[in-house]
């Protein structure tokens, strides 16, 4: 996730920024910790969701723990012993616990932060994660905006301590058991794939090397697809890119993987030297992760969004850096000759140390406050007030390119115009050195209209089949003054649905690859933290880039995936999820509010919740915020319409038979698809039943049927493949437990309604 900072004309009409931004973050919880105290934020402390499903908290925070935390740790939060843990579990109907390794487990704690948000205070969370307060503040801070996705506050939840269980509770537990029997009465999957098996699958390299072919389209670069955030240089335990999952994305054609990268942690800094502890070691690390990424034809890049801003204090010391001041933190003014020289030097430090280095690229127009106009605000800085943003912006870009120059190595930038005010977007273009490349969305602006709404893409869509008008200027902007373009699309998934690898509706993203190239851009970057797999849609965007046409595109990666066999049945089910989707109800709006990640996990509540959906994290019962523009009657209907027609694609693939490992996947996923904008559809159906008093109605319970069902298959499919669930920048979006816990939610909505 990246862009909670909405450029103002692409600002939702409904969207409080008021709300965003971890700064506001009064009253805090200060907790005296093993290091230092540090203040952990609790926004407006609302009162928890309920969850009348569960007999009490403690029957629900050992439910929703039961795969991932370790029993041990579980029985010491709750004051209880592992083997009350194991008793409860088992008397609500829950299988024999998934064991995860302590490494997998390090992977997953966003996953246990959000599962327990609203069920423990902050100590007792701290205890199940084994983590200290500051570790907690830094994640909730820093790890892709997971504050504002939790909804910037901390219910207020009170402690949750074991006690002999009460007969109402054993009975409770007794029917929980009995809907969870009811529902499966041969018993859960057998032996559910391990939860990041992918990431061992990914890891063993294919038999045989593939040269790439020629392109005429580079960089195409994307993410890890399991990276943890963090210090990835440091811990090369969680490497992101080991040597298989290289070699696997160098098949699927793609030539770059990108990093993010913060100044300070890899190059001296000298105003305050100690920021930069380590960086040696972090700089070897990065020598040595190029050099072997650059062995398989792959290029890193480093994301930068700089300068991060300081603390107030540290202007005590260094007045005349001061920027703008935004909350706690103060900009270092790139229009002050040290600051630009430490940029230069710091760039130079990174691309000697790493001479393979493919290049950076930058955010400069939101994100993390940096430069003075980086939010809006330059006009209160004395110097980049006279200067003027696109000036601003260009100096920073200067100084970077400036830093590769001195290392005469060849690393490349590239300038992505992500929340430049399209004022002054012309003149930034013009000011920028010609070595510098230009980034813009494709998709940015492109008109729908989707069950007679009219409507506009924002980003992060796969429903589009060639750029739209904002990049288009830019790009001829960019062409005009002598700079080369790229195409930021998202060529495998999106916000639209990213519990799965990739979307197969992989013709629209062999179309929009050709129309891209069509336009002249001479790379693309094909993707945002998600959808880093090695997917079909990947490998038809480098097919496109060497040469051959959409369909030959999509006919050539059928063929190599599924044999001749299976070609045309391959490019059918492609076909038809193309189609389907183009259907899909988009709204910048919706992609983050709707609980399409979630899906079918997300429970339904008989009585409101009062509750706002969040950006990627809990959709609760917030229709207005998940439909956006989109009346909600047709808001739902559209999404059935596009499930269904999902839905009948695979079953025409499931008649075949047995199908190749590669359809068998891209038929999972669509799948997948499929059932969380069903469930979706549904959730919508139900809260408008809610509305009109009619939840006792045929329809609900009819609509409570479809949903026990979806559950089910969903758990089913993440059973056979645990991809399913799962996306980098937000781990497990849901788990087993997740599946089954709307199981008893049903049955509880059933028997309250
Ligand atoms: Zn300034």
């Amino acid at each position: 996730m990246r862009c909670y900072l909405y450029p103002v004309e692409y600002m939702p009409a409904n969207y409080d920024v008021s709300i965003q931004g971890f700064e506001k973050r009064t009253p805090c919880h200060r907790i005296v910790g093993m290091d230092n105290v540090v203040s952990l934020p609790y926004g407006n402390k609302p009162k928890p969701v309920p969850f009348p499903h569960f007999p009490s908290t403690l029957h629900a925070v050992v439910w929703r723990n039961w795969d991932i935390v370790d029993h041990k740790r579980i029985a010491a939060t709750l004051q209880m012993s592992p083997s009350d843990v194991f008793s409860i579990g088992t008397s609500m109907g829950l299988p024999l616990p998934q064991r995860l390794t302590n490494l997998k487990r390090k992977r997953i704690a966003l996953t246990i932060i959000r599962r327990n948000w609203h069920l423990l205070p902050y100590d007792q969370l701290l205890q199940l994660l084994d983590w200290t307060p500051s570790e907690l503040e830094f994640t909730l801070r820093e790890d892709d905006f997971l504050y504002v996705k939790l909804g910037n506050h901390k219910p207020d939840c009170p402690a949750v301590h074991y006690r002999p269980q009460t007969q109402a509770e054993l009975s409770a537990c007794a029917n929980l058991r009995k809907a969870v029997n009811d529902a499966f009465p041969d018993g859960l999957p057998n032996n559910p794939q391990p939860l990041f098996q992918f990431i061992d699958d990914l890891s063993t390299l294919p038999a045989a090397r593939v040269a790439p072919k020629a392109s005429t389209l580079s960089p195409r670069y994307c993410y890890s697809y399991f990276a943890l955030y963090g210090d990835p240089l440091l811990t090369p335990e969680l490497d992101p890119y080991p040597n298989g999952y290289v070699a696997e994305l160098s098949r699927a054609g793609v030539d770059g993987v990108w990093l993010q990268a913060v100044l300070q942690k890899l190059a001296p800094f000298p105003f305050e030297p100690l920021r930069a502890d380590k960086h040696e070691a972090r700089l070897k690390s990065l020598g040595n992760l190029t050099r072997r990424l650059a062995k398989q034809g792959i290029k890193l890049w480093l994301y930068l969004n700089e300068p991060r801003a300081m603390p107030k204090a540290f202007f005590d010391k260094y007045p005349h850096l001061k920027g703008v001041t935004e909350g706690d933190w103060t900009t270092l003014c790139t229009s002050t000759p040290e600051v630009r020289a430490w940029l230069k030097s710091s760039v130079t430090t990174i691309c000697k140390a790493a001479p393979d280095l493919g290049g950076f690229f930058t955010i400069s127009g939101s994100e993390n406050l940096t430069h003075c106009w980086s939010h809006g605000q330059g006009a209160a800085c004395p110097r980049c007030s006279i200067l003027g943003m696109p000036a601003v912006v260009a100096d920073l870009h200067k100084a970077i390119q400036e830093g590769i120059d001195a290392a005469g190595n060849k690393q490349r930038l590239i300038a992505w115009d992500w929340g430049w005010p399209d004022a002054g977007v012309k003149q930034t273009i013009e000011s920028l050195p010609k070595e510098i490349s230009v980034m813009s969305v494709s998709e940015w602006d492109t008109p729908i209209n989707r069950g007679g709404i009219p409507s506009t893409i924002g980003e992060y869509s796969v429903t589009i089949t060639k750029p739209g008008p904002r990049a288009t200027r830019h790009w001829s902007y960019a062409t005009a003054s002598g700079h080369r373009s790229i195409a930021k699309m998202q060529a495998a998934n999106s916000w639209e649905m990213s519990a799965v690898p990739y979307i197969p509706s992989v013709r629209l993203t062999a179309e929009h690859a050709a129309a891209v190239k069509e336009a002249g851009v001479s790379g693309m970057m094909l993707g945002w933290t998600l959808g880093g797999y090695p997917s079909p849609n990947l490998a038809v965007v480098a097919e496109v880039g060497a040469g051959a046409s959409p369909r030959r595109a999509m006919e050539a990666v059928a063929a190599r995936r599924n044999g001749k066999k299976y070609q045309a049945a391959t490019v059918q089910l492609w076909d038809a999820v193309s189609d389907s989707i183009l259907e899909f109800p988009f709204h910048i709006s919706t992609v983050y509010q709707a609980p399409f990640q979630q899906s079918v996990a997300n429970p339904l509540w008989i009585q409101p919740t009062g509750y706002k959906s969040t950006m990627v994290g809990f959709g609760y019962d917030d229709i207005d915020g998940w439909r956006a523009v989109y009346p909600p009657q047709i808001f739902a209907a559209q999404l059935t319409k596009v499930s269904d027609a999902i839905l009948a694609a695979v079953a025409r693939v499931h008649e075949i038979g047995y199908v190749s490992a590669g359809l068998t996947q891209d038929a999972r996923y669509a799948e997948a698809v499929a059932l969380a904008y069903g469930s979706v559809a549904d959730q919508t159906r139900f809260y408008m039943l809610r509305t009109a008093g009619k939840l006792s109605s045929r329809a609900a319970h009819q609509l409570l049927d479809r949903e026990q069902a979806r559950a089910m298959r969903m758990l089913a499919l993440q059973a056979e493949d645990a991809c399913i669930g799962f996306e980098a920048s937000n781990q497990y979006y849901f788990l087993r437990m997740d599946l089954l816990e709307k199981v008893i939610n049903i049955a509880d909505v059933r028997s309250s309604v």
